[in-house]
């Protein structure tokens, strides 16, 4: 039996990871469940998989959670932690074999990491984490001899269109160098534009926090769903790409993908271009990477690609979605400048989802945090975080200017 300890269960990535666990209960085990606050979606996926452990961030919800789980025979054996130290003793708990770091943000490094750290087989989803820490976490996987398996759908293809040669071992490419060698010429990232693709500029200073959340394609969580919307997801894509197969910025080209049925691909030097295609649902790269080198049932139905019909590719357009350049930028300059870029991102996405800016306002605030403070070589863990705390109070001060 497989133990696998799921960071954000109760969040989109965690509830169809947990609906692939529901699939293999000969296989795999619920072994521990993590959230932030939400009790009552919580309350649920323990009475449905028993999970040995659970934690609650916000510790008057975990003491609710206690209460209502020992009201019940059923749950009443369940452990109960609180707090963020209890989320990173659970990624390195001795007993768990796989993590799924689906925590949104800056909130789930640090789990990400114990993962890491511990020499687990990491599920990520948490792209926030490697965007911040990039090189850190590269070298705590290798370091460790942990397995790292991307969960975002275009990494996910760009994993299973590389060289066998270059994934035995998880995401972990050696150089640049190796890529070259292996023929590897470009990596296509594609992109669907998010909901706002065909709007004029003038019209996007009006957009609701709603409107930015309705994706065309896919059904994600509010934050994810603002950042493909400004396509900053697709920036911090970039970033994440290039920490996870050793790609320089100019490796890695976006391509607008209205459909989301290509999920990305690879195209190498004899002029062959490989991609993986699927309906877009996440429970196929949670499947893949959990029945890794296998395959298994995932649960999604076979893509029709009668149906599809057309498949549609054009240029990412830089002066129309500023959040995508600012991401390459920050990519080319290195060091905490991804992390600046993605805390800044963090604060401005909330404050446009507490309708205190405009969705307009969000690539400005980033742009002018990543100007009033300077990269700095990204060699701790600590620096990463000062980097994280400056860029958040500048950016917060930037929103309520
Ligand atoms: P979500 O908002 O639906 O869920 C977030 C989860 O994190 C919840 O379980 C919540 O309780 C937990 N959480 C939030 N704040 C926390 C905190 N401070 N401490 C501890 N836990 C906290 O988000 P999601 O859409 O599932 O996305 C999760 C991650 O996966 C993000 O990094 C996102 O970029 C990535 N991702 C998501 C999708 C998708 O389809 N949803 C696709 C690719 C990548
Ligand atoms: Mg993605």
């Amino acid at each position: 039996m497989i133990n696998v300890a799921i960071l954000g269960s109760t969040g989109s990535i965690g509830t169809s990871t947990l609906d692939v666990i529901a699939r293999q209960p000969e296989r795999f085990c619920a072994y521990a469940l993590t959230a932030n606050k939400n009790v009552e979606r919580i309350y649920e996926q323990c009475v449905q998989f028993s999970p040995v452990k659970v934690v609650m961030v916000d510790e008057a919800s975990a003491h609710t959670l206690e209460q209502r789980l020992k009201a019940n025979a059923q749950t009443s054996h369940i452990q109960v932690f609180s707090g963020s130290q209890a989320l990173d003793d659970i990624a390195a708990d001795k007993d768990v074999d796989y993590v799924m770091a689906a925590i949104v943000g800056a909130a789930g490094l640090n789990s990400s990491l114990a993962a890491a750290r511990s020499g687990k087989r990491i599920l990520l989803a948490n792209k926030e984490s490697l965007v911040m820490s990039g090189d850190l976490f590269m070298q705590a996987v290798k370091d460790n001899d942990a397995i790292l398996l991307p969960i975002d759908s275009e990494h996910n293809a760009i994993f299973q269109s590389m060289p066998e040669q270059l994934t035995r071992n998880g995401a972990s490419i050696d150089s640049g160098n190796a890529l070259l060698l292996a023929g590897v010429e470009k990596i296509l990232l594609t992109a669907s534009g998010g909901p706002f693709l065909s709007k004029t500029l003038d019209e996007l200073h009006h957009v609701t926090p709603d409107q930015a959340c309705a994706h065309p394609n896919w059904e994600m969580g509010r934050k994810i769903s603002v950042d493909s919307a400004t396509m900053m997801n697709k920036g911090l894509e970039v970033i994440e790409a290039s920490c996870l197969f050793n790609a320089t910025a100019d490796d890695i080209q976006v391509v607008i993908h209205p459909q989301s049925v290509i999920h990305s691909m690879v195209s190498y030097n004899d002029g062959s271009v490989l991609a993986q295609l699927g309906n877009p649902d996440m429970r196929t790269p949670i499947a893949h990477a959990m029945a890794w080198p296998e395959r298994m049932n995932s649960g999604v139905a076979q893509l029709d690609i009668f149906k599809v019909a057309q498949l549609n590719f054009q240029q990412a357009d830089f002066e129309r979605f500023v959040c995508l350049r600012l991401a390459y930028d920050a990519l080319r300059a290195g060091g905490t400048a991804p992390a600046i870029l993605n805390a800044a991102n963090e604060v401005a996405v909330e404050a446009f989802l507490q309708e205190q800016i405009s969705f307009t306002r969000i690539a400005g605030i980033v742009e002018q945090t990543l100007e009033q403070l300077s990269s700095e070589a990204a060699t701790s863990l600590d620096i990463i975080l000062v980097a994280d705390t400056q860029a958040r109070i500048i950016a917060t001060g930037l929103c309520t200017a």
